[in-house]
C-alpha cells in the first residue's frame, strides 16, 4: 500500500496576515519606486514581528524592513522624515498608539480587523461598567494589546483551572471576550467552567476565535483522524500554529504524534518510521512555499500519494490599512 500524504484545506494565510504582509510589501515597492527619507533611514519599520513567522520576517527584512520590538528604537530623525512605522496584525495596546502620535510617527496600522473587533469590544463593555474575562494566551502581542484597552477592568485567564482565581461579587455585571486564535475545543472547556462559576456570565454575540482559527482546526481534525502521524508547519511564537499542533494531537488519540516545524530542514526522520499516512497542515501565518517543502520532503520520503481533505472554502478579504 502506498505511503500517503493527507493535506488540509483550509490551511495557511488567512486574510489578515495576507493584509499585513501585503501592507509592508505595499510600503516597500512605493519606497523602491521613490527613495524617501534620509540615505541612511530604511523604507519603513514595522513593530514587533508583522505575523509569527519566522520565514516571513526574514524575507521582508531582506527587501529592507527594518524590525523593532518598541518605538523608542525608531530614531526621532525617521519620525522628521515620515517614515512609515506598521503596526503587526496582533494589534497594539493603546499606550503603543499615544506613544507613535507623542513622537510623530507616521504609522501604518496592520492590526487584523478582526483583533480590532476584540479591541472595540473590551472598550464597549468597559464603558457599560462590565469586568472583562478574556480568556487569552498571557503575554501573547494580541493579549498585549487588547488588556491594555482597559488593563483594570480586564481579568486575563489562560485554562479552566484559572477560572477559580477569579472573585466577582453577584450582580456584578461579566462579559468574556477571548483570543483569536484559541483552540476552540479547550475554549469550549474554559468557557463551561466559568458559567459554572459565575452563570450570570454573558458572552458577545459573535465568537471572538476567527473563521481563519476555527476553518484550520476543523479540517486538521478530520486530517488527524485519517493519519497515523501530522506535520504542522508554523513558528513556535503563532499561536495559532501551536494550536492546530495541539488540536491534531488530540484527533490522533493516541495513534501517533503531532509534530511542528518551522520549514522542512526540521523534519526528523524518526517520526515516520512506520508511519503509513502523514496529516500535513500550516498556521495562519505560513506562507504555501514552507508547507510545499515539506511535502517534497515526505515525498522523498516514500510518501508518494498526496489527497487533500477539504472543509469550507474561505474567500474573506481585508482592504489594506491607510497609508
Ligand atoms: S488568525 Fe484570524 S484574527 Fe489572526 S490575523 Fe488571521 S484572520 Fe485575523
Amino acid at each position: 500500500m502506498a505511503k500517503t500524504i493527507v493535506l488540509a484545506d483550509p490551511r495557511g494565510f488567512c486574510a489578515g496576515v495576507d493584509r499585513a504582509i501585503l501592507t509592508v510589501r505595499t510600503i516597500l515597492k512605493a519606497a523602491a519606486d521613490r527613495p524617501a527619507g534620509g540615505a541612511d533611514l530604511p523604507p519603513v519599520y514595522v513593530r514587533r514581528q508583522i505575523v509569527h513567522n519566522r520565514h516571513v520576517v526574514e524575507d521582508l527584512a531582506a527587501q529592507g524592513a527594518v524590525f523593532v520590538q518598541e518605538l523608542d528604537e525608531i530614531p526621532d530623525e525617521a519620525a522628521a522624515a515620515g517614515v512609515p512605522v506598521v503596526f503587526s496584525a496582533h494589534g497594539v495596546s493603546p499606550a503603543v498608539k499615544a506613544e507613535a502620535e507623542r513622537r510623530g510617527l507616521n504609522v501604518v496600522d496592520a492590526t487584523c480587523p478582526l483583533v480590532g473587533k476584540v479591541h472595540r469590544e473590551v472598550l464597549r463593555f468597559a464603558r457599560a461598567g462590565y469586568e472583562i474575562v478574556y480568556i487569552g494566551h498571557d503575554g501573547h502581542d494580541e493579549a498585549v494589546g487588547v488588556v491594555g484597552e482597559s488593563p483594570e477592568h480586564v481579568h486575563l485567564i489562560e485554562h479552566a483551572g484559572d477560572v477559580d482565581r477569579l472573585d466577582f461579587a453577584p450582580g456584578t455585571k461579566l462579559v468574556l471576550l477571548t483570543q483569536t486564535t484559541l483552540s476552540v475545543d479547550e475554549t469550549a472547556g474554559t468557557i463551561a467552567a466559568l458559567k459554572a462559576r459565575f452563570p450570570w456570565i454573558e458572552e458577545p454575540p459573535a465568537s471572538d476565535i476567527c473563521y481563519a482559527t476555527s476553518n484550520r482546526q476543523a479540517a486538521v481534525k478530520l486530517v488527524a483522524e485519517r493519519s497515523d502521524a501530522v506535520v504542522i508547519v508554523g513558528s513556535a511564537n503563532s499561536s495559532n500554529s501551536v494550536r492546530l499542533m495541539e488540536v491534531a494531537a488530540e484527533a490522533l488519540a493516541g495513534r501517533g504524534r503531532a509534530h511542528r516545524v518551522d520549514d522542512a530542514s526540521e523534519l526528523d526522520p524518526a517520526w515516520f518510521e512506520g508511519v503509513r499516512t502523514v496529516g500535513v497542515s500550516s498556521g495562519a501565518s505560513v506562507p504555501e512555499a514552507l508547507v510545499a517543502g515539506v511535502v517534497a520532503a515526505l515525498q522523498d520520503r516514500g510518501f508518494e500519494e498526496t489527497v487533500t481533505v477539504g472543509t469550507v472554502r474561505e474567500d474573506m478579504h481585508f482592504v489594506l490599512p491607510r497609508m
